[in-house]
Parts: C-alpha cells; structure tokens; sequence
C-alpha cells in the first residue's frame, strides 16, 4: 500500500516539493522538474527524465558528478513534451542538452517533441533511450527493450563525462556506449499500489515470482516458482552473462537493485551468492551498488545489472558524485581490479577470522608439547560437548532471552559454539596446542555469534587459553587460574559485577569454588563438581535478581522470576564439560 498521500493526484508534484524543501543547497525546483542549485562551471546538461513514482530515480539522483537536472512526469507517466522544454532551457548553459530516459513510447515521442521545438530556438539537444531490460525483448532487438536498472548506470557514465568536461558529442557517445554494455533483468515479487488505489496494479499467485519484471507496475513476464535466494541469484547471473556483449568483458559496474519494499537485508542475502557467482566466473566487480537505485513505487521485487566495463567506463562509473540519494566520494578507490585468482573464489574472506579458516593468531615460541597437544585435544572435545548441550537447549534459551532481552540467546550461543568448534578442529588438524586451538576457536565464536554473549564468550575462552598458554604440564591449578582468566576477561569487557544478573553471576562462584576445592582437595574431578553446583546454584538464583546492565535492563521488572539466560548457559556448559547431568529448566524458566 501506499499509505501516504494528501491528494493522490498531486502526489508527484507533493512529493517532489517535498525533496526539493529536503535538499534545497542541492536542487531548485523549475516547472516540469528539477535543475541544479548550483551549475557550477558551464557543462553540457545531462537531464535524467522519467515518470515519477521511481525514487531516488530521477530527480533525487541530480547533483554534482551525476545529472544536471531532471523532468519529471506523473507516476508512471512520461514527462511532457513541455515539462522537458521547461527543464532544458532553465537547465542549458550553451554546451547542449542530452535528454536520457528509458525506452517507453511515450518518453520517445514526448522529447522527440521537445528535441524539435529546442533545437527550433537555437539549442543543442540529443537524446540516448535506456535499454537495459534482456527480458523485454530478444538479443536480435536490442532496440526494443524497455529502459529499467540500467537507467543508472547509463546515467552515471554520462554525468561524469559531462562533470569532467565531455563536450556533448562525447557525453552521448559515451552514452550509447554505456547502453550498449549495459544488461538488467529482474523479478517482481508483489505488485505496487499507486496513491490512493485499494488494491495492487497486479496479484501474484502465492508461492511464485515474476521473472521479467517492469518498473510501472507491469507484472512479470512469466510467473514461476519463487526459488531460494541462492537460486535466483544464479537464476539473475546466468541470464545476464548470457547476453555478455563480449565473452573478453572481464570487469562490470554491478547494481542489485530493491524496486521499493524488499529489505535492503534480503538483497545483502542475495547478493553473496550474486558476488560469489561473479566472481566464479572471474569478472571483476567494480563498486557494486546494492539498494534501492530504480524503483517502483511499495514494489517488492529486485534486478540485477551488469554494466560491462572498459577502462574509459570504468573511470566515469567510480567518478564521485553528490546527490540527494547517491553519493560517491572518490576518496577511497572502490573498485576490485581485474580478477586475480584470489578474487576469483566463489565468497569473499569475512573481516575477522571464519570458523573454518581462522589461523593461529599467536604463534607458539615452540612447537606444543604432547601434554600441551593433549589439552588441545581434550579443549576440542569439551567445546564438542559445550556444543551438543547449548543445540539440545536452544530453544528453552531463547525463550529466557525472550522474556526481557531479545530471544536470540540460544540461536547465537549454538552459532558460536559450533564455530568455535570448527576453527579448533582446524587447529587441532594442525597439531597446534591448547593456546592457539583456544584463541582460535574463541575468536570464531565471537566472529559467528553476534551479540553481547557471543564477544564475551569468545574473548574469554581466548583469555583463558592464553593462561594456560604453551606449556607442557597442565596441573589442576593452571584449570583455576584459567577460570580466573575467563571470569577477568569477562569483567574487563563487559563492566559487569556481581549480582548485575549477567553470566558473571555463574562464572564467579565457579572460579571461586574451584580454587577454594582445589586448596584441600586434590582431586580435580570431586572439586570440578562442587564448583560446577555453585555456578548452577547461582544461575538458578539469578531469577531473583534485576538486571543492572545489558539489554534486558530496561525491563528490568519483566526479567524478575526468570534466571539469566547467559548464566543459564553457562551453567549448562559447565554442566557438560565437567561432566555433570545436565539439570532441565522448568516451564518457568527456574532451573530445578
Ligand atoms: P544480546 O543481549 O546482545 O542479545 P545474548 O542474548 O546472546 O546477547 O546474551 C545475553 C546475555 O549476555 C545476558 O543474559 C547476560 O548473561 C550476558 N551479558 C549481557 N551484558 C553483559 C555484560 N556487560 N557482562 C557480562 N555478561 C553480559
Ligand atoms: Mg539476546
């Protein structure tokens, strides 16, 4: 729905006087669309032209490095063949006019007129038709397809080349050129609602998609399946490298575009695996845009565009610009070079170390001992078991979390476990010791956990694997001082004290009762089970704490009767990696 509106009839002037109030140190509102505030030094005029209803597409798309104006038509409508006169005289500072648009009959006959009566009076004036959309009409006429995505990135080499001093006949040579490598298809996955309508321009059937998607509310060329993102990643690559204009084009401008209600989040989901694809194929990916660029009123649905690039393209489409909706700073080099081998693997390397591949971070003054590789191997197989007890209680985590905090709890504890798990089997394949399998693995956990536990969690394991360190002997008060360590850790991070309701109020007691036993008592089993029933004890007592600090602070009333979830499983894994039967929660949430 559109739900916003005064009368639904202005709603393009409305809006348009909207933006331009908005942005008002960068456009002036003229009749018949937008110009520039400010010119700058005199330029050919790039004038970006359309229906509206496709925002930032066109008006929010003028500004320095991109166009010098834009004529604006009502929703879904061609401009006028007077709004665009209006535009390009206001707009023309004696270097000629390009009108730009996307190829629908009545834009090509609208600035056929207005090209006329232009050039009657003295100006300047050429035009270049978008023609992006593979789905639209076959390879063998390319003429007849209709302008979509692509629009931008026609739009962008040619505001460049008009900011950098092009004269006219090269901004339209550059024009056509950017066309001719331009490819979009896309899929429609609800139909748009114009302003004051009840109903959608069309329906899809549930379950499917409408691949060919237009960008005026014309539903898809043919309805099919909906598939998982990653096949209709593959679905969207193999249709546009299908119509590669030239198998050598190595290098491509990528646009994932959202038509206006798919969550920019969806299109990151979609766009590893269109990245990954790409990069498969060795085509280096040059400063991708994924977002909304050309959209389609509340249309949910998304097209992929490729503009293949040459060093001169290139150069225009990395250009910076200034604009209401899209910038480019040029400060930093944006751009992937041509694809070296590396660029080529199918996903890209995450920031901090994965799971599967995160290498020693410390390297050890020596190989480890065997003692050391023994609690390597004992470290491995107690994060095995940490693992099985948080997947067998995610959901009962997740609902404590649910009940002052965000629910999320279980899914991220089980998420970083299991990294955690596979970055120490990596290490343990390498025959590292406790110290590497530990920092690794806690740099996993908290890289794959997300939240406040997840960090916690992974900067404390490192911390007590650093304790324990290279060392070949491990005696049972090296088990204390790592606990120690791992409860530090957590205090220095975190901020958290004693009865704040947080884990810390499980950890503590048991890094306290395991030394206190340790003291007089030297059997690590007798004393790692007294230490693992006061940490249980403790969590179960956290019910009747408030919490002080963390999310669920602001509820604090609501969390009171429930124990903290963080030191619930906590407890939990202490439960199973000392060995001790795991103790259900209740219906409630009170451990019993
Ligand atoms: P988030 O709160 O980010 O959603 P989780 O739900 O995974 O993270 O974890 C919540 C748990 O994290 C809490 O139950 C609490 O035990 C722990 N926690 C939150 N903040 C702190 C802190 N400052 N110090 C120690 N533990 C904390
Ligand atoms: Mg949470």
């Amino acid at each position: 729905m559109t739900y916003l509106y005064d009368d639904p009839a202005a709603f393009a002037e409305d809006a348009l006087a909207g933006l331009c109030d908005a942005y008002s140190h960068l456009l002036q509102q003229v009749p018949g669309g937008v110009i520039r505030r400010d010119p700058g030094p005199a330029k050919v005029a790039v004038l970006y032209c359309g229906g509206s209803g496709h925002y930032p597409a066109f008006a929010g798309i003028v500004g320095p490095g991109m166009g010098h104006g834009a004529v604006c038509g009502n929703i879904f409508t061609s401009p006028s063949a007077d709004d665009a006169v209006s535009v390009a005289r206001a707009a023309d500072t004696g270097h000629g006019v390009v009108f730009t648009y996307g190829n629908y009959a009545g834009d090509v006959m609208n600035f056929a007129l207005a090209t006329e009566r232009l050039r009657a009076e003295g100006h300047v004036v050429h035009n270049v038709i978008v023609t992006d959309d593979i789905a639209s009409a076959p390879p063998e006429e390319t003429q007849a397809r209709r302008g979509i995505a692509g629009d931008f990135t026609v739009f962008k080499v040619m505001g460049a080349a008009a900011e950098r001093g092009d004269d006219v006949e090269q901004v339209v040579a550059l024009g056509h050129r950017a066309n001719d490598a331009t490819r979009t298809i896309g899929v429609a996955l609800s139909g748009c609602t114009l302003p004051g309508a009840q109903a959608p321009l069309f329906l899809l059937p549930p379950g499917e998609m409408g691949l060919g998607l237009g960008i005026h509310g014309e539903p898809g060329l043919a309805d099919v399946p909906l598939p998982r993102a990653a096949d209709l990643a593959q679905i969207l690559v193999d249709r546009i490298l299908a119509e590669r204009p030239d198998p050598a084009a190595m290098r491509a401008a990528v646009i994932l575009n959202g038509l206006g209600s798919t969550k920019y989040e969806e299109l990151f989901v979609l766009w590893r695996t269109v990245a990954a694809l790409l990069r498969e194929q060795r085509i280096g990916v040059v400063a991708p845009e994924v977002g909304e660029l050309v959209t389609s009123l509340d249309m949910a649905g998304v097209s992929l565009t490729l503009m293949f690039l040459d060093d001169e393209l290139q150069e225009l489409w990395v250009a910076p610009a200034l604009t209401p909706a899209f910038t480019r700073t040029g400060l930093a080099a944006p751009t992937t070079a041509d694809p070296s081998p590396r660029d080529a693997q199918p996903s890209t390397r995450p920031a901090n170390p994965s799971a599967d591949d995160a290498a020693p971070v410390t390297t050890p003054a020596e190989p480890a001992g065997p003692g050391n590789r023994a609690a390597a191997q004992v470290g491995l197989h107690l994060l095995g078991l940490a693992h099985r007890a948080l997947a067998e209680a995610e959901t009962e985590l997740g609902r404590l979390d649910s009940v002052a905090g965000d629910g999320d709890h279980g899914r991220g504890m089980v998420r970083g476990c299991a990294a955690a798990v596979r970055a120490a089997s990596s290490q343990d394949e390498r025959q590292a010791g406790v110290q590497d399998l530990l920092a690794a693995a806690g740099d996993a956990w908290a890289a794959q956990a997300g939240g406040t536990s997840g960090v916690l969690w992974g900067s404390a394991l490192r911390a007590a694997g650093e304790r324990l360190g290279n060392r070949n002997d491990i005696l049972p008060t090296d088990l204390a001082d790592a606990a120690d360590a791992f409860v530090t850790r957590l205090r220095a991070l975190g901020k958290a004290e004693l009865g704040d309701k947080t884990m810390l109020d499980a950890a503590i007691p048991f890094a306290a009762t395991l030394r206190n036993e340790l003291g007089h008592d030297p059997d690590v089993g007798a004393a790692l089970a007294q230490a693992f029933a006061s940490a249980e004890q403790a969590a179960h007592d956290t019910a009747q704490l408030t919490p002080r600090i963390g999310r669920a602070r602001p509820l604090a009333a609501k969390s009171l009767g429930t124990p903290d979830p963080g030191a619930v499983s906590l407890a939990l894994i202490l439960g199973a990696v000392t060995g001790q039967p795991s103790t259900p929660t209740t219906q409630n949430g009170m451990m019993s």
